[in-house]
């Protein structure tokens, strides 16, 4: 099944995660539990078997997903939690988001 690996921004973070809803609906659950806004940067549709081994917990995930929190893995915001999927919001994943992410759906 299709899914997409997306984007949020929330101050200077962005979460990188997948979902097989609408990103508008994955958006509404993570923003009702934080008090920040927050804001799609962009996706990337994958249609994998989300079978891959996970860089970030132990559960079997997207690979796409997999891949970019390897690549993106010494911005992590690991003090709050090892598996949060929040990371720095630097250039590098700017400009790999502004590169590589669709803007809308
Ligand atoms: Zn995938």
């Amino acid at each position: 099944m299709s899914h997409k690996v997306y984007f949020i921004e929330c101050k200077q973070y962005i979460k990188i995660g997948f979902t097989t809803n609408t990103l508008k609906s994955r958006l509404s659950v993570i923003q009702a539990h934080n008090p920040f806004k927050l804001r799609i940067l962009g996706f990337i549709s994958c249609d994998c078997n989300r079978k891959a081994p996970p860089t970030l917990g132990n559960r079997l995930t997207c690979k796409k997903e997999a891949e970019l929190h390897a690549k993106f893995l010494s911005n992590q915001i690991q003090h709050l939690h090892p598996e949060s999927e929040w990371f720095e919001g630097t250039k590098k994943l700017r400009k790999y988001i502004d590169e590589n992410a669709d803007k809308h759906e």
